[in-house]
């Protein structure tokens, strides 16, 4: 997720996505990746010791949960404190806009990405230590956002994917987008749904 400087166009967007928002509902992003049935349905998540508390509380707790149980039961998060699946991790960098990102570990053969072994989200402190607007909101937004990516989803940039969590630009703008929306859930079972 990157941060988006132009305030102005940022909430000019805001209302010409506002009154178009019913009509071009454009789906979600794919990034080929997913978990093995098996790991989708038992997703073992732990924290990196210099994450802080504003994180390791409800913040993740709430984003874990409001993607759980939307395909058949999938995903299932569970916090370990070893052996885990997800990796997240803190992380500072001064200059390059990115407020968190999520790196896989898959397989592959002949180019072509096959499954997930493992995975990591970075949160970048230097940006989203203190509050801008909403605080524990906006730290649920950012963390619910990266899980989508950790489940395969990708993200979206289109005029109509503002009031998607995973519309790719957090101008720290309270669009009240705190957990997965229905396109966002399509995506999930176009991934794990039969
Ligand atoms: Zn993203």
């Amino acid at each position: 997720m990157r941060a988006k400087a132009m305030f102005s166009l940022g909430l000019l967007m805001l209302i010409f996505a506002t009154l178009l928002a019913h009509v071009g509902a454009q789906g979600y992003t794919l990034t080929n990746f997913r978990w093995t049935d098996e790991t989708v349905a038992d997703l073992r998540y732990t924290y990196d010791s210099y994450l802080d508390q504003k994180w390791t509380g409800p913040v993740f707790w709430s984003a874990t949960g409001s993607w759980e149980y939307h395909v058949d039961g999938v995903p299932d998060f569970t916090e370990v404190s070893s052996g885990e699946d997800i990796s997240i991790e803190s992380w500072e960098s001064y200059e390059n806009g990115v407020l968190a990102y999520w790196q896989p570990v898959d397989y592959q053969w002949n180019g072509v990405f096959y499954w997930l072994y493992y995975s990591v989200i970075k949160i970048n402190t230097w940006y989203i230590e203190e509050c801008y607007y909403t605080c524990d909101e906006h730290r649920q937004r950012i963390a619910a956002h990266e899980l989508g990516h950790a489940l395969g989803l990708g993200d979206l940039y289109g005029t109509f994917d503002e009031f998607k969590l995973m519309y790719g630009w957090d101008n720290y703008v309270d669009t009240g987008i705190y957990d997965p929306k229905d396109d966002d859930i399509n995506g999930l079972w176009a991934i794990y749904g039969v």
